[in-house]
């Protein structure tokens, strides 16, 4: 391993010789801590043929690790000021390829299929911004490739809400949603003051390995049910699902099919009632 860029000295020294503030528009905070780095990129590469796609590598850190255990790591940055300092910090790296291109926009499944298509096992990694987390990992959940694990650090409270259990005030139809499609598993908690700049909030890592969905259920139409039962927080299942249906008879009549008392609260209901509840009427609606 030659220099470790994860550290305070060398973040400095890096952002000095290249004359670079963070941007906060990009969501940019460093990570200065190694061992973080390390435990991170130990997590998310699979396999001993693992490729990474990697989002937003800011100026290495995290790339460093992902290059040493991973055979390939494709790196996606929007900073067009970035390049000229990957190319120094990670020019020991020769499996290391960086496209200039928003995350936003690259067509994930056709990436995943050409990377399997080589024989690779792929996986995703990155310390998002948090600026757009959400939208980063809906794109990946349905993008319908084949994705091993998706090993992500993001703001604390935004990690508290997708992995949340029922009868927590975090737990909302993001989380039901994200536990239909994914196993989740929590790898580590990060303090704010392993970064440059110092962000404002803790950071969770989180891992999401993708479910195959249930064949008899159409996505579109549980998720519609799920947000649906969850719009007014402080109402009965009976009052949103009623409103849902429009036609609060059926609804409870429903509800008691699925074994759900129509007095209780979305936020006590786990994703298999959700699903028992779509069932009774066989497409949720
Ligand atoms: N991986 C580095 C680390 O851990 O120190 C930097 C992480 S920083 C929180 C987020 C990075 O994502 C920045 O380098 C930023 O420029 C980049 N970024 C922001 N928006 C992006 C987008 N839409 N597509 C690709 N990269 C993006």
């Amino acid at each position: 391993m030659k220099e470790v860029i994860a550290t305070p000295s060398r973040t400095k020294e890096l952002l000095e010789r290249y004359e670079l503030r963070a941007k906060k528009n990009y969501g940019q905070n460093f990570l200065v801590e190694p061992g973080i780095v390390e435990k991170m990129a130990r997590h998310a590469v699979v396999s001993d043929h693992c490729a990474v796609i990697e989002i937003g590598p800011g100026i290495g850190a995290l790339s460093q690790f992902l290059c040493t255990y991973a055979k390939r790591v494709i790196a996606y940055e929007i900073d067009t000021r970035l390049p000229a300092v990957l190319a120094d910090s990670l020019s020991a790296y020769d499996n290391f390829e960086l496209r200039m291109q928003d995350f936003l926009s690259v067509d994930v499944k056709g990436l995943v299929e050409s990377l399997c298509a080589q024989g690779y096992d792929v996986a995703v990694a990155a310390n998002l911004p948090y600026y757009i987390t959400t939208p980063i990992l809906f794109r990946l959940f349905e993008a319908n490739a084949q994705i091993a694990a998706i090993t992500v650090m993001m703001q604390k409270e935004v990690a508290d809400r997708f992995y949340a259990q029922c009868n927590t005030k975090e737990y909302n139809a993001l989380s039901v949603i994200t536990q239909y499609r994914c196993d989740i598993t929590p790898i580590m908690k990060i303090p704010r003051n392993v970064f440059m700049p110092r962000p404002q909030v803790d950071s969770t890592v989180l891992q999401f390995r993708l479910k195959p969905g249930l064949p008899h259920i159409q996505e579109e139409r549980l998720f519609a049910l799920i947000k649906a039962c969850f719009k007014q927080r402080r109402k009965t299942i009976l009052n949103n699902y009623g409103t849902f249906l429009q036609n609060k008879e059926i609804a409870e009549s429903r509800l008691k099919q699925a074994g759900i008392h129509p007095t209780v609260r979305s936020e006590s209901l786990g994703l298999a009632d959700f699903i028992r509840l779509y069932e009774v009427n066989g497409n949720g609606n």
